[in-house]
């Protein structure tokens, strides 16, 4: 199982630039989560990974070997995509096997491998069926085991939850991680979710605009995102985000003479976690705005001065719009103009 290297990867169509100077290593056995919105190079990353696009500047290695110019087939890799198309006449048997057949593989090898990823995925009742026989979370299983069956010790997954409904996606995500443990085969997973970043990743891969923003063990990403598109991006609700200022040596809120316990020179931003909030009587005077109840938790919108915060308490509660509370923050982010941690 190789260490894949990308060094100063880029990739651009005429004269768009889609990726920019990525570098990347990611460990054998790894689970990697390449995360970041809609359109900011996360499938196209992967697929120069696979081979299905050529890169154009910048290195990939696997191991000591370049990659740059390697064929697909032999980079020992296998992809699941979104839409996990399967050959709709060919049975879950043949569907698992195909890439198999297309290499010409023994009958006795296919067999075995079939056997092999239809006893992980629990597929075994379902091999004599056709697709269309299938529910949603079985096709995706399938369109698994098609990748698995040549045993590859790569295993790329293009946003592969993202046509389940809610349940199944949460039920399939379990699967995933077992199913990494299992193998011990790197996997590089693409998504949009932040969830499902957080969820299943040994390191998370935080993308946008074609570059790298941040890569860090979830926990880490977390607890210190490197800039304020990370720190909104992961976490529901997002991170507050305020002005802060320092007026001859005190620090405020801005627009406020509400303290802000760092210090810092000249302006620069505060983050604040909405479960980073709690109540203290010498704290910031704010007013509930509205709430919205969750059941177990409850979100309560405030108002601070012309700020707005969100706050995430983790149990039912009993105000209502227009109280008063005090509320100070546990842990602070600070980020400059430019939107770096400081
Ligand atoms: P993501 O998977 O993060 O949503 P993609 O990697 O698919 O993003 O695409 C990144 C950007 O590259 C998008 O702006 C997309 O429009 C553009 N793009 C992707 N493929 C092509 C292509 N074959 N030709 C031109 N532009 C492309
Ligand atoms: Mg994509």
């Amino acid at each position: 199982m190789p260490r894949i290297q990308a060094r100063h990867l880029a990739k651009s169509y005429g004269d768009v630039a889609v990726l920019q100077g990525v570098d990347l290593t990611i460990e054998p056995g790894e689970y990697v989560v390449l995360v970041g919105p809609s359109g900011c190079g996360k499938s196209t990353l992967l697929r120069c990974i696979a081979g299905l696009e050529a890169v154009t500047a910048g290195d990939l290695h696997f191991d000591a070997r370049r990659m740059n110019d390697v064929a697909p087939k032999d980079r020992d890799v296998a992809m699941v995509f979104q839409s996990y198309a399967l050959y709709p006449h060919m049975t879950v048997e043949q569907n698992l096997g195909f890439a198999l057949t297309l290499r010409g593989a023994p009958a006795a090898e296919i067999r075995a491998a079939v056997d092999r990823v239809a006893t992980m995925l629990e597929l075994g009742p379902l091999l004599a069926r056709l697709p269309a026989e299938l529910s949603g979370g079985q096709r995706q299983r399938v369109a698994m085991g098609r990748a698995l069956a040549r045993n590859p010790s790569i295993l790329l997954l293009d946003e592969p939850l993202s046509n389940l409904d809610p349940a199944l996606r949460a039920h399939v995500r379990a699967e995933l991680k077992r199913l990494h443990r299992q193998l011990g085969a790197t996997f590089i997973h693409v998504t949009h979710d932040p969830v499902e970043a957080l969820t299943l990743a040994d390191r998370i891969v935080v993308l946008h605009q074609g570059q790298i923003q941040q890569v860090a063990t979830p926990r880490d990403l977390y607890e210190a995102p490197a800039n304020l598109f990370v720190a909104r991006f992961l976490g529901t609700p997002p991170m507050n985000v305020l002005p802060a200022t320092t007026v001859g040596g005190q620090t405020v809120l801005s627009g406020t003479s509400l303290p802000v316990d760092v210090d810092v020179p000249s302006l620069f931003q505060i983050g604040i976690r909405p479960t980073d909030l709690v109540l203290d009587p010498q704290g910031w005077p704010a007013v509930v705005d509205l709430i919205e109840p969750l059941g177990h938790e409850a979100i309560v919108h405030l108002r601070i001065g012309e700020h707005a915060m969100q706050w995430l308490l983790p149990e039912p509660v009993d105000m209502k719009p227009g109280d008063a509370v005090a509320v100070r923050p546990r842990t602070l982010h600070i980020f400059d103009g430019q939107g770096k941690r400081l």
